[in-house]
């Protein structure tokens, strides 16, 4: 990190400011001076530097600017594992390979009577997974919840009947046993990417997450989301962490968007390359919550494919306007089997090129 120090700020002064900072972090041993032509700096050299709080500096008296040299994320980085994890769910001939193959996760928004049949319409489409909510976060608590156990129930019997691994959301700490009870993979979404009490104990769980982005959220901050998963905990506060959960699945599902009644956000294809060129996670994109609306939701989906992206998840429904939940976002099989083929060919493609 470098420290920049205001205008006027002479030497003296800067020794103060070093000796602040070691004594708040006095890990921080090696903080070097430079006395420039017009201010002087201060510098930290190595990983340190991410245990730093920037508004801890900035606070300091003299100082006018914290500047960070290194990402502040590490475990999710290729400069950490320049090989790319690839996730393994199902097994047989059911099983998949997330980050190695194409892979669409389909399926309704919420589990219902429904997602048996579903479940088989999906897997005829070339759909590898089947996605399905049990609990579902609603935004208004008027709105129906979702149907909680039975749902996940439900979506386990319909993902073994269709020969098909499955994706649920756990919505909360309290629901994470029943969720691996039933599920392949497990779904933070994108209201909880910044829960880190939720995504501390998911990384004690021995089954691969799908994170989804917070709408609001920088790229920086969902990797720091996600290095939270591989990290694992330190209950005791002495730097001693425990599990690390290495299955962690990115999904970018748009964000915030000024101009809603054309769509519920922005899909951002440009974080996707991103994941790519930072990032050895697989990373899926979820055109249906990014667009909001069926008709846009096929040329959405193969725009992060273009972007790069190993899979897509997205809500179909044999006759979306019977979808309990996301109906205008739901897209119908032929849709769906369009987008599988397609996507496909674009990612096979891409992938010999690349
Ligand atoms: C969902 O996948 O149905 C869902 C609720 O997604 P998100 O968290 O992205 O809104
Ligand atoms: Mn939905």
């Amino acid at each position: 990190m470098v420290v920049i120090l205001k205008h006027g700020v002479n030497r003296d002064k800067a020794d103060l400011v070093k000796q602040q900072i070691q004594k708040r972090y006095p890990h921080l041993t090696d903080i070097k001076i430079s006395e420039g032509e017009e201010i002087i700096t201060l510098q930290i050299i190595g990983s340190k530097e991410r245990s730093i709080n920037p508004t801890d500096i900035e606070g300091i008296e003299g100082v006018e600017r914290y500047i960070p040299i290194l990402d502040p994320y590490k475990l999710v980085s290729k400069d950490f594992q320049p090989y790319p994890t690839i996730i393994r769910v199902g097994s047989g001939k059911n099983a998949v390979e997330i980050g190695k193959e194409f892979v669409v996760m389909g399926g309704p928004c919420s589990v219902d009577e429904n997602t048996p049949e579903i479940a088989q319409m999906a897997r005829d489409a070339g759909v590898k997974i089947l996605r399905g909510g049990a609990d579902k976060a609603r935004t208004s608590p008027y709105s129906w919840q979702g149907m909680g156990e039975k749902g996940f129930e439900k979506l386990a019997e319909a993902g073994q009947a269709a020969g098909l691994p499955v994706i649920g959301e756990v919505v909360d700490t309290t629901r994470i046993e029943l969720a691996s009870q039933y599920c392949d993979i497990l779904q933070v979404g994108m209201r909880n990417m910044d829960n880190y009490w939720l995504l501390k104990e998911l990384s004690q769980v021995d089954k691969p997450v799908l994170l989804k982005r917070n709408n609001a959220a920088t790229f920086d901050e969902w990797m720091l989301a996600a290095e939270y998963l591989l990290l694992g905990k330190d209950d005791k506060g002495n730097g001693q962490y425990i599990g690390g959960n290495p299955n962690v699945i990115l999904c970018e599902r748009g964000i915030l968007s000024f101009d809603k009644p054309n769509s519920r956000n922005v899909a951002d294809a440009n974080a996707v390359t991103q994941c790519k060129n930072k990032t050895h996670l697989p990373v899926v994109g979820d055109p249906s919550h990014a667009t909001g609306k069926r008709e846009n939701v096929v040329t959405t989906g193969l725009a992060y494919v273009a972007a790069g992206a190993d899979g897509l998840i997205v809500e179909a429904h044999y006759d979306p306007s019977l979808a309990k939940t996301d109906s205008a976002q739901t897209i119908d099989m032929k849709q769906l089997s369009y987008l599988v083929k397609k996507g496909e060919e674009l990612y096979n493609s891409l992938r010999s090129f690349i």
